[in-house]
């Protein structure tokens, strides 16, 4: 918990709230004691672990990174998933910066007064500056094997020359304190690859599991039927304890959440590890499906996905390049998601009033007439209050998809938009299940692109940032279980490049066995 104390201040934009050391410290001790005694709670007892903003913590705010969720009240319960993992004795160290309301793929989406001096930034930043300093193998080294050098350099350097990246999103905090080591293993939310691509660009391992297998219950929804709380840490085997230790934590809790499934219980056993790997792998049957190979992808990221795809096979697993997933129907997906996410976030959101949740702001009464006077009238004083807390309190972003989901509700563009969107969802969840009847795992990149650089990220258009959830959203429509993990790195950056595990749904033990023995 020390270590990782030390660790959190040098990182300070990573974090949304932090809980005070004291506590931190007396939880540590605690954890001691319990150890001299032989009496640990659980595998996580002790271990210091962080949570994306969304997910509520009593002591804490839950602002899930927006302006209008900005208060200093403390919500008073914990979402059951962080209740699990207290129960397990692991230690809180704080909420963790993310894209407003989940919204966005590069930590940027987040309140005006955030935005400049505070960025979340990617951990490997800095690095051409060093180059001058050090060769490419050096720094990658460096930073893919003893993250401390690099910090310690880092804060050695002018910050005002270095070049800063991004660390993905929407759970940006998350990765950074992990990669940072300022938590050991964090929670984030997947809705459509929010887990999985900040940890990709981060270089840690993320899971998306299964939809409905995780409690939902205290987590700030935005598109209900799609949200699942993930899991980032620097392994696979380490993502598997806490995985685990979830499951098991949640059979003792009564059920919080309608959507919440019981997990077959092979699922929460443990996968074999290391020693019987090479055996392991001989059932093992990936399928790599043609659909996924985008114009926008580059020839580095086909050469790490190739290579990916010999060394399963080298270690005994039978790989099938296969073309029963449409690529049109795979095409559409990121549009579908974008229609579907949009029409369920427009409704989640419509409780951000100012009322019933959210900041109201101070209302402007010079044009605003009362209801009373002239009922007929379009903008009441309460219209006026609605109108000026939203456009207050929501970011450009999520006006942006609020106003979208709103367009493709409403009667004129039901069926053609939200209807078909629906219907594309359903065609291309039943592809992936008949492959993954046929095949254990689907192998495809996380992303096929490096992070951007942070002062050029706002200029990337919004459907720029959209076009980077293609590889993880037709995992996240079918509500099927996803792990990303660093494979690779980028030639002349110190980047790592990722691959991607889909399983069935409740097949999570077979990607952490797949993983690890990839990773
Ligand atoms: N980037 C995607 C979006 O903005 C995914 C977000 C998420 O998974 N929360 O919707």
């Amino acid at each position: 918990v020390l270590f990782c104390v030390t660790r959190a201040a040098t990182i300070s934009d990573a974090w949304e709230r932090r809980i005070d050391t004291h506590t931190l410290l007396e939880q540590a001790r605690q954890s001691d004691f319990r150890r001299a005694q032989n009496k640990l709670l659980s595998p996580l007892d002790g271990i210091p672990f962080s949570v994306k903003a969304n997910l509520a913590v009593a002591s804490l705010p839950l602002t899930a990174g927006s302006a209008i969720l900005e208060t200093n009240a403390c919500v008073g319960y914990h979402a059951q998933v962080v209740d699990a993992l207290l129960q397990s004795g692991a230690v809180l160290m704080g909420t963790t910066t993310m894209d407003e309301f989940g919204m966005g793929s590069l930590g940027i989406n987040r309140p005006k007064s955030k935005t400049t001096t505070s960025r979340t930034k990617n951990p490997i930043s800095g690095w051409h500056r060093h180059t001058k300093r050090f060769s490419d193998e050096e720094m990658i080294k460096m930073i893919l094997h003893s993250p401390e050098t690099i910090n310690t350099r880092l804060q050695q350097d002018d910050e005002s020359n270095v070049i800063f990246y991004s660390p993905g999103g929407s759970s940006s905090g998350s990765a950074v304190t992990v990669a940072q080591q300022a938590a050991l293993f964090s929670l984030g939310s997947d809705t459509g690859g929010s887990v999985r691509l900040p940890a990709a660009w981060c270089a840690v391992a993320g899971l998306k599991p299964t939809y409905g297998c995780l409690s939902r219950d205290g987590l700030v929804a935005y598109a209900s039927s799609l949200d699942t709380v993930g899991i980032l840490a620097p392994t696979v085997s380490c993502l598997s304890v806490v995985w685990r230790e979830l499951l098991q934590q949640q059979l003792r809790q009564p059920r919080q959440d309608s959507t919440l499934r019981p997990f077959q219980h092979n699922s929460i056993q443990t996968y074999s590890s290391a020693s019987t790997r090479q055996k392991l792998l001989e059932r093992v049957k990936v399928a790599v499906p043609t659909a996924f190979v985008i114009k926008e992808m580059s020839q580095p990221v086909r050469d790490n996905w190739k290579n990916a795809a010999r060394r399963l096979e080298e270690m005994g697993a039978t790989v099938d390049v296969i073309d029963t997933i449409s690529p049109q129907v795979l095409q559409q997906a990121l549009a579908a998601y974008y229609v579907l996410a949009c029409a369920e976030a427009t409704s989640n959101l419509g409780r951000y009033d100012g009322f019933r949740y959210g900041s109201t702001a101070d209302c402007d009464r010079t044009n605003a007439v009362r209801d009373i006077d002239q009922p007929q009238s379009k903008f009441s004083l309460l219209e006026q209050q609605y109108a000026q807390t939203r456009t207050r309190g929501f970011g450009s972003e999520v006006i942006r998809r609020i106003l979208c989901g709103t367009s493709v509700l409403s009667s004129d563009h039901y069926h053609t938009h939200y209807e078909a969107a629906a219907k594309l969802r359903a065609v291309l969840a039943q592809q992936m299940r008949d492959v993954l009847e046929q095949y254990d795992l689907l192998l495809v990149p996380t992303t096929f692109n490096m992070p951007p650089r942070i002062d050029e990220a706002n200029s990337i258009d919004s459907t720029a940032m959209m076009a980077n959830d293609i590889m993880t959203v037709p995992a996240s429509l079918g509500g099927f279980p996803a792990l990303s993990i660093p494979y690779g790195h980028w030639e002349r950056a110190p980047f790592a490049m990722s691959m991607q595990l889909v399983a069935a749904q409740q097949d999570e033990q077979k990607l952490f066995r797949v993983a690890e023995a990839l990773q």
